[in-house]
């Protein structure tokens, strides 16, 4: 059963909700204890959240005429406030924090009878690719379709509940730099990230300010412009946001793709897996089957300054963005001996893990006054250089099209060999469009074995609708 027909079922009471959202959480549970997808299942709000709907259906109230997402469990990444849920961005310096609030999206989608079923495990605070930089304490998901593998990362147990999930389910995951596009490719669902601003950012911890976007995943096309519907829109507590009217996003998969214009990156078939790279040119032909136009293009500067130019921005927001977590005002305390900066160092040393520390230290220096112009400076100014190129090919094609990550899910003993700057290259393709700001999806391709792979589609500002058009021809 689809989300749109288990919504009118939910409508009608053809379905109890409250006998729904049981069985919906025991699943979770009993998929949690082999995958480990949740940092926090929030049974009691999910429950208190199902009996409201049930007792607004059995009054017959109107309001439920117009709820979106009513009964559809929702996931959310850790790093989304949610009201008296534990929500620690995967760090164990935010254990046992409870918000006092909801992050906007989260009022948008209990507001549309979404029901939150938990907090889905990430890397500590977005650091990561694969999921393997949880926080001190914290379990590794692990890949749907092999547990020697990774689900993807930053949002992995976003990417591994969206595909594993039996009931109706839709997940809410971020991006800094492809943290919805990896752990959607990775496990073979859809996962959409919007334009900067087009989704308040309100309740939601942050990785790097200027990058980080709040997006959806859902197992159809359908599923993730219907999350994006209702969270999308410009919100008085967030100055960011874009105050422009938005879409109704899945009107847009019932549109054709005749004519519509793809340009296919060249750079990013270089030096990767041969199988993702024959398996994308194949979900280009499928586009062009359906009435897409399709050419190569290129995308030079991007692809080849992406990643240096977004690990020193990336870090360097999040350094200052984490300097708050000194055991005072934000984060676990521990016993106060010695002075300030003993005090900090020991709260910090115990409570972050080591790729939260090699960021800080990495976008500290890039930051430190002697080097800002040489790296920080520098890396903003390539930045608006490949926001430009971008811009330049938007003027021709309605999308571009790369796959979404160079390999299949690897082994976690294989990302074990990884250097630092090897695990930084997986993000080649991903980087880029975040830098800039702009929409994008990775749609399911194909396999390699029982491995999925993803490919990328990625549209100008607020060209969304776009992408679900495009990406809809994709739906198994
Ligand atoms: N892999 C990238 C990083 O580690 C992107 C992560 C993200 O989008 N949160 O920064």
């Amino acid at each position: 059963m689809n989300t749109k027909e288990f919504v009118e079922k939910i409508k009608n009471g053809e379905i109890d909700i409250v006998e729904h959202t049981e069985n919906v959480i025991d699943e979770c549970k009993k998929i949690n204890k082999e995958y480990n997808y949740f940092n926090i299942i929030s049974e009691e709000l999910a429950l208190a959240q199902a009996k409201e709907i049930k007792r607004q259906i059995k009054n017959n109230d109107s309001i439920i005429k117009n709820k979106k997402l009513l009964g559809v469990a929702i996931s959310v990444k850790d790093a989304i406030c949610v009201k008296g849920v534990e929500s620690t961005a995967g760090s164990k310096i935010l254990k046992g924090y409870k918000p006092l609030f909801d992050a906007t999206v989260i009022k948008r989608v209990k507001d549309a009878g979404g029901i939150i079923i938990g907090k889905t495990s990430q890397d500590e605070f977005g650091f990561g690719s694969f999921s393997v930089n949880v926080g001190l304490g914290f379990a590794i998901p692990k890949n749907p379709f092999d547990k020697t593998r990774s689900c993807g990362g930053s949002s992995g147990g976003a990417g591994g509940i969206t595909q594993k999930a039996s009931f109706p389910h839709i997940a809410l995951g971020e991006s800094t730099g492809g943290s919805i596009a990896a752990p959607a490719s990775f496990c073979g669902v859809f996962g959409l990230c919007p334009t900067y601003g087009r989704v308040s950012r309100y309740g939601l911890m942050d990785y790097a300010n200027s990058l980080d976007k709040i997006g959806t995943l859902g197992k159809s096309v359908y599923d993730a412009a219907l999350l994006l519907e209702v969270i999308a829109g410009f919100d008085n507590n967030e100055s960011t946001t874009i105050n422009k009217p938005t879409e109704k996003y899945t009107e847009s998969t019932n549109k054709n793709i005749k004519n519509m214009r793809i340009g296919i990156i060249k750079e990013s078939f270089a030096n990767i897996d041969k199988n993702v790279g024959k398996n994308v040119r194949e979900g280009v032909k499928k586009l062009e089957e359906h009435g897409a136009k399709s050419e190569e293009i290129s995308l030079k500067l991007p692809i080849e300054h992406g990643i240096s130019t977004y690990y020193i921005i990336a870090t360097s927001e999040a350094s200052t963005n984490l300097a708050k977590y000194c055991g005072m005002r934000y984060g676990i305390s521990e016993k106060l001996e010695g002075n300030f900066n003993e005090y900090f160092t020991k709260v910090r040393s115990n409570n972050f893990g080591a790729e939260a520390k090699r960021r800080i230290i990495l976008g500290t220096f890039a930051r430190m006054s002697g080097y800002r112009d040489a790296y920080y400076i520098k890396a903003t100014k390539i930045r608006a250089m490949i926001v430009s190129e971008y811009k330049k090919l938007f003027k021709k094609y309605d999308a571009l099209v790369s796959p979404t990550m160079p390999i299949v899910a690897p082994k976690f003993s294989e990302i074990e060999k990884l250097t630092p700057l090897q695990n930084y290259m997986m993000d080649i393709m991903t980087v880029s469009p975040n830098l800039a700001g702009l929409p994008h999806l990775s749609v399911p391709v194909g396999f390699d074995g029982n491995m999925h792979i993803g490919m990328m589609l990625t549209a100008d500002h607020l060209r969304e609708g776009k992408l679900i058009q495009l990406g809809n021809i994709f739906n198994n």
